[in-house]
């Protein structure tokens, strides 16, 4: 049977298929949707791309390929009590989607589809079901572009088609805008799937209420622009947008009958076991933890890589309600010390490859999860015995449900969240008031004032800084624009402190050690973007008030807000202060000099390797930059060489680097390159370095160095690939670089000493000495030859007569598997009727070699059972041919009581006539 495939293989393989037929691959989007308040999470593929179908994005490619991490905690589809209690159904999932903007359409579509699944997966074509578009209310022409072509694939069984109107068959993005067919694929999973096996009126039908069919794949042909609900007008271009479900995919292909048997979870399953000391049976009959542990601890973990930490409001509510959650259910495997940290490790490990921002982040989402478990452990107790009280209370008295109130009361003053407080009364067979908790929590806003936003999902976080934003604009404190970004130049004059927040939510004034964000007028700290990381540094007060904020990150919640985030390391800050942003300028200095670089290193590539060199990510940091382009094959060490003194030339020729501002379309018609995954507006910033030969041309908001000369120095340090196409190479510039260089001279030199050598002759000594080890290895090797064999020529001493025959049973201590072969063949010329067992012993094992004569072959005697024999006493076993084998072991102490096994074999074995 073949091996399956892994989780993370199959990723790969439907990118790389992709990839291979003109896709850019995409990286994913972060789980916090950029720019979009009205979205909680990234819960599709194609919110990245949205904008695109909109018609206001444009991207340097036609044709992408993208595996998407996508969370959903509410919703038709996915409630948050299922998950855990079946098998299929995840707060965090992956989407895998290819993708057209304008390019290629349903047939291509279709065959690659149909390609991929039967001749790269091999799928069973016959367990295969499409779907088509076919309108009930016959407005909308019938999809049969998409119908003939599924007919047409090879071996696709024409009965396997089924049309399904437009709540299955018809994608619409919103009331109006892009819109279109689509076509589904499900797989027939077989009878042992239908839950309903034994009912005589259900029959199991795609689409049905039943598991055996699954859908795994949706194709979406967008064609269409609705103006209103009843005027629909065909697009231009149209597009493909597809989406498959990652999970049901390894689920399928590994043959497993529930998602958490896939190895995407069974690595996380077997360490809870492990922790809670389980065996196999109670771990079956203890599913549900099992499986909200591995799935939350899932989420949390790539919740925290994109910033969204434990909290009260919004996403980061979400954050603290699956910790707690899972902390609860680890409660009933008995674990009631922090153990989420231990599964989120193995999910780093799991997924840190393909997801790189989880190794990034790594210390930061362990330190998160058993923080917030901490915070949890010291009212949960409580907390659930009050909970019980009230429970127990309704029940007694004969009620149904928990009034929305004690609900909303138990998760603001012991901290239990309303999702368990509704998963411990659903467990006793009640319910919660949520409209009532809803309720009580709009109540508790309006008596605290604080803006509070308990537990409330959907842009509630976003609110907290848009409102705040309209305050300081409506007070005259902001511009309409919002807080004003200068990253370019330093800003050095005083400006006002307009708003503190703590745990999300505005504060007047904050204390040492308090995590804060400060909001400023105008900022020059930079914010993460094209590949660049954020600048750190500190804010101080202007006024002699000693305060202090160390800021360690930026970030922007909302359009025209721009937050520092940090941490209070003197004093008390206080809304109104006059303060002083202080850049850390070493820091960005360097990072400057990495992003020139990079710039540098994409136009060299271009040039060694040629035009397909596209960059396809990056990673612009103070001590290094990391550089992901198209190339399908290793770049040789002279192609390295190369591009590094191309680079290092244009540091030396110090360029002057030219900024400007112009309209996207004028710079991408000068030849500008744009950059993957990055969103322009209609006035761009580009960077051109080169006189009258441009040698770079830019679209980049990046902070740069004045003249390729800041740079210093620019060393490549790492070659590699990432992914099916995609090469990385790491390098460093400036200081680090010295450093670089200095540490091999550091090498080099200490080499020259224990070498007592020089530079210039270094290799010839490094030659002259591996001649000489390599004549006295050879030396070495004749003079063991000749102990060898003087230590047998005594032993032959020792041949004994049994049975008549000459039998030699000898240790050789200094003999290798080959002198015991030549030893065998020695005794055979001198007995040419015998028996020899040759034993020694190498790096501590033992070894054993029997040679049997012809003669006493056909007499009955066999060397491989006679190996075999002698080898069980000590631990091992071997083979070879009747007249001669060889056998290992373990415990080469035995090796004399072996070879008295000799005597017996023969006297047991020869025939007796
Ligand atoms: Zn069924
Ligand atoms: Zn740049």
């Amino acid at each position: 049977m073949q091996d399956k495939p892994t989780g993370a293989e199959i990723r790969q393989s439907f990118i790389n298929f992709f990839v291979e037929r003109g896709h850019t691959f995409v990286r994913s989007s972060s789980l916090v949707p950029g720019g979009d308040s009205t979205l909680l999470f990234t819960n599709a593929g194609m919110v990245q791309f949205k904008d695109v179908f909109l018609g206001t994005d444009q991207r340097p490619y036609t044709r992408a390929v993208n595996a998407q991490k996508c969370l959903r905690v509410s919703g038709k589809h996915n409630d948050l009590e299922q998950v855990g209690r079946d098998n299929t159904h995840h707060t965090f999932f992956e989407m895998l989607g290819n993708w057209s903007f304008g390019d290629y359409y349903k047939r291509e579509a279709i065959t690659w589809a149909w390609e991929l699944m039967t001749e790269v997966w091999h799928l069973p074509k016959d367990k295969l079901w499409a779907t088509y578009f076919r309108d009930e209310l016959n407005e909308i022409p019938e999809d049969r572009e998409a119908a003939d072509i599924w007919l047409a694939q090879p071996g696709f069984n024409p009965d396997h088609l089924v049309p399904f109107g437009r709540k299955e068959n018809f994608w619409e993005m919103a009331d109006t805008g892009p819109c279109g067919p689509d076509s589904e694929i499900h797989i027939d999973r077989g009878l042992d799937f239908c839950e309903f096996g034994d009912d005589p009126d259900h029959i199991c039908a795609v689409n049905g209420d039943c598991g055996r069919f699954l859908e795994f794949w949706n194709n979406v042909f967008i064609q269409y622009n609705r103006l209103s609900p009843t005027q629909l007008v065909p697009l231009d271009k149209t597009h493909v947008d597809t989406g498959m479900g990652f999970e049901r995919i390894v689920s399928i292909l590994q043959d497993t009958p529930s998602n958490y048997k896939t190895d995407l979870f069974l690595p996380l399953i077997n360490t809870i076991q492990v922790m809670a000391g389980q065996n196999d049976h109670e771990r079956e009959a203890n599913l549900t933890p099992y499986r909200v542990i591995a799935d939350h601890t899932r989420a949390t973990t790539f919740l925290i890589a994109d910033g969204v930490v434990p909290g009260n409001i919004g996403r980061n509510y979400i954050c603290r309600m699956l910790v707690r959650r899972a902390a609860r259910f680890g409660m009933k495997l008995g674990l009631h010390d922090p153990f989420m940290a231990d599964v989120a490790q193995v999910v780093i490990d799991e997924y840190g490859d393909f997801y790189p921002e989880l190794k990034r982040n790594a210390t930061a989402i362990l330190d998160n999860l058993t923080r917030e478990e901490k915070r949890f452990a010291k009212t949960v107790h409580a907390g659930l015995e009050h909970l019980d009280e009230l429970l127990t209370d309704i029940k007694t008295k004969g009620g149904q449900s928990l009034s929305g109130e004690k609900a909303f009361d138990l998760y603001a003053t012991l901290g239990l969240p309303l999702e368990i407080t509704r998963d411990i009364a659903q467990e006793q067979g009640l319910d919660v008031d949520g409209a009532g908790y809803e309720q009580a929590m709009e109540a508790h806003r309006l008596i605290s004032g604080a803006g509070k936003d308990f537990g409330e999902l959907g842009g509630e976080q976003v609110k907290v800084y848009t409102k705040l934003l309209e305050e300081l604009i409506d007070t005259g404190k902001l511009s309409q624009s919002g807080v004003h970004y200068e990253p370019y130049r330093a800003i050095e004059e005083p400006v006002e402190v307009l708003a503190l927040l703590n745990n999300g939510a505005p504060v007047e004034t904050v204390q040492t050690g308090d995590l804060v964000e400060v909001l400023l007028p105008k900022t020059w700290f930079y914010v993460e973007s094209g590949g660049q990381v954020s600048d750190t540094g500190q804010i101080v007060n202007a006024e002699g008030k000693a305060w202090n904020v160390q800021v360690t990150g930026m970030r922007k919640p909302a359009a025209g807000v721009i937050i520092h985030i940090g941490e209070v390391t003197r004093g008390n800050p206080r809304v109104g202060d006059l303060a002083l942003a202080q850049v850390d300028r070493d820091r960005r200095i360097q990072i400057m000099r990495n992003h020139t670089a990079t710039h540098l290193l994409h136009s060299a590539l271009q040039d060694i390797l040629g035009r397909h060199a596209r960059q396809a990510g990056s990673l612009v940091a103070p001590d290094h930059l990391r550089f992901d382009f198209n190339h399908p094959e290793p770049m040789t060490r002279e192609e390295l060489l190369t591009v590094e003194a191309r680079v290092n030339q244009a540091i030396l020729t110090n360029f002057q680097l030219r900024i400007a501002q112009k309209p996207l379309d004028e710079a991408i018609k000068e030849g500008a390159m744009a950059l993957f995954g990055e969103k322009y507006e209609g006035v761009v910033r580009t960077i051109s370095i080169g006189e009258e030969d441009v040698l770079s041309y830019e679209l980049c908001g990046g902070t740069h160095v004045d003249e390729t000369g800041d740079i210093g120095l620019f060393l490549i340090t790492y070659e590699g690939s990432i992914a099916a196409g995609i090469r990385r190479i790491e390098a460093v510039t400036g200081w680090q670089a010295y450093q670089v260089a200095r540490e091999r001279m550091n090498l080099l030199d200490q080499v020259n000493v224990k070498l007592e050598t020089s530079p210039t002759e270094i290799l010839t000594k490094i030659e002259q000495l591996t001649q000489s080890l390599a004549s006295a290895e050879k030396e070495i090797d004749r003079l063991r030859k000749k102990l060898v064999a003087d230590e047998f020529d005594q032993n032959l001493d020792k041949v004994e007569q049994i049975e008549g025959i000459p039998v030699l049973k000898a240790i050789l201590p200094n003999a290798n598997i080959d002198a015991l072969r030549e030893m065998s063949d020695k005794f055979r010329q001198q007995y040419p009727s015998g028996v020899a067992v040759l034993a020694s012993e190498q790096n501590g094992k033992p070894i054993l070699i029997a040679t049997i004569t012809d003669d006493l072959v056909k007499r009955g005697l066999n060397a491989v059972e006679l190996v075999q024999k002698v080898a069980q006493i000590v631990g091992g076993g071997g083979g070879g041919r009747p007249t001669l084998a060889q056998a290992g072991g373990k415990d080469a102490s035995k090796l004399h009581e072996a070879l008295d096994q000799v005597h017996a074999y023969l006297r047991g074995s020869l025939d007796q006539q």
